[in-house]
């Protein structure tokens, strides 16, 4: 057995192409359908938003996708990224499991969002598109695609939630030391923003409508498209080299994990990790998989599965999924990754097929897990992927007190280095575990889209 603490893999075994899990999925994933009609929707209702390479990924059932030479060259920036042995923090647990972490947090934007942003831009190049628009949260999207397009040569139009506008304005510098534009959402310059503005002149904003603001531009005008950083099936795909690298290092290591854990916001780096396991799971092995959520908003855990919009102005494309409903606004908490309203559709659908397991934590309890981490593992995990550290630490204590060796490995998805305010405010005593509004809850999921098809 391996005494190794980091295991890293040349630029040359990085994976040539990454897993469709479409391809030996039990039953097939329910079809997207036409907001306005509820039929199917076709490549051509796509078209002028996603170029048609990625359209064809969308649908694709095809098990392999090849990874383009020029996305590889890109990717070896950082990758393939370090999977780590936490010794140290298995030592301060004092637990018999064994702790291997997967590091996105080396990439230049600090997350596993470049895995995505990066093909997204060349395809887009490629079919002769001149500008990119797109929502962020906390701003990680927002600065993965920034990255990517100023590689690629391309305009990026960000619309950041306006509250991490305010609260993040180093991710915003970040956006523009990339040379993208970034724009508080809502904004004016939209007919959504303008409509949220007419209601609510306060409004801090949302992914939802950010989401909206940014497809209507792109649809305005022919040289623009729009990029998604989660959710849908090709940025699920783009991810799964994470957990295709993760294969090989663990083989070198010389070990095989009996839990992979992921936190879980729009579901990709999730995805990312756990897809090929699930693969491995549905030919027979034994490993168990766990999707990681905040507490505030649960979607996997108390959300319905049904068809609903993945944006505010309703102007996406419905698809079956978990979900608190596209109106939905979660409380405010640090892991703004983790505050869409929805979950990837074929992580709910494995979730459905019973693959995975699903829990949530209050965010105190995750940072408590994350500063352990750092104190034994140096790295400062971001809010989001605190949740797949207190998941794994929670694991790891069980083993302990079941006196059980088991392997557990989970994806840090990105450093936390932009969210130290949370970390102050954690120090503080000034974070709370604000629950959400259980009467909006509701009310959100009674507006739920009937769906004709169902
Ligand atoms: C965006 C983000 C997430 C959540 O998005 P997923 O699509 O669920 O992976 C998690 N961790 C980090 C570091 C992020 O930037």
């Amino acid at each position: 057995m391996s005494e190794s603490t980091k295991y890293v893999l040349d630029e040359d075994r990085m994976p040539r192409d990454w897993y469709n899990l479409a391809a030996d999925l039990p039953v097939p994933l329910p079809p997207p359908l036409h907001p306005a009609t509820g039929q199917g929707i076709g490549p051509d209702d796509l078209a002028p938003i996603f170029p048609m390479a990625v359209i064809a990924q969308e649908v694709s059932t095809e098990r392999w996708i090849e990874i383009p030479e020029p996305v590889r060259d890109v990717y070896r920036l950082w990758r393939p990224s370090p999977l780590v042995r936490a010794r140290r923090l298995e030592r301060a647990l004092d637990t018999p499991a064994k702790i291997y972490f997967k590091y996105e947090g080396v990439s230049p934007a600090g997350s596993h969002k470049p895995n995505t942003s990066v093909p997204q831009a060349f395809y887009n190049k490629e079919e002769g598109v001149r500008r990119l628009t797109t929502e962020t949260g906390a701003g990680q999207w927002g600065s993965s695609l920034a990255f990517a397009g100023s590689l690629f040569g391309l305009e990026v139009e960000v619309f950041m939630v306006k509250i991490s506008y305010h609260q993040k304005p180093y991710r915003r510098a970040l956006m523009e030391t990339y040379g993208a534009t970034c724009i508080a959402s809502p904004s004016d310059m939209t007919e959504s923003g303008r409509a949220i503005l007419a209601k609510f002149p306060d409004s801090t904003g949302s992914l939802g409508i950010a989401i909206s603001e940014a497809v209507e531009r792109a649809v305005q005008r022919d040289d623009t498209k729009y990029a998604l950083g989660s959710v849908l099936n090709h940025v699920l795909l783009h991810q799964t080299i994470i957990g295709e690298e993760a294969m090989e290092q663990m083989a070198m290591a010389g070990d095989e994990p009996d839990v992979v854990i992921g936190c879980t916001g729009g579901g990709s780096n999730f995805a990312g990790l756990a897809f090929p396991y699930i693969r491995e799971k549905l030919k027979g092995k034994t490993v168990r998989i766990v999707a990681v959520e905040p507490a505030s908003c649960p979607t996997l855990t108390k959300g319905v599965y049904a068809y609903d919009f993945g944006d505010t102005g309703h102007l996406t494309p419905l698809v079956k999924m978990h979900t608190l409903g596209s109106t939905f606004m979660p409380p405010g908490f640090h892991a703004g990754g983790l505050r869409y309203h929805g979950m990837a559709p074929m992580v709910s659908h494995v979730k459905e097929l019973g693959l995975i397991e699903a829990r949530a934590y209050p965010q105190t309890t995750c940072f408590e897990a994350a500063v352990t981490f750092a104190r034994n593992e140096g790295i400062v995990p971001a809010p989001e992927s605190s949740h797949a550290v207190r998941a794994a630490v929670d694991e790891a204590l069980r083993c302990k007190a079941e006196g059980r060796a088991e392997t557990i490995l989970f994806n840090l998805s990105g450093h936390g280095h932009f969210d130290m305010q949370a970390y102050t405010d954690y120090f503080a005593g000034k974070l709370q575990d604000v629950p959400y509004d259980e009467a909006a809850l509701r009310a959100a999921m009674a507006d739920l889209p009937t769906v004709a098809a169902e």
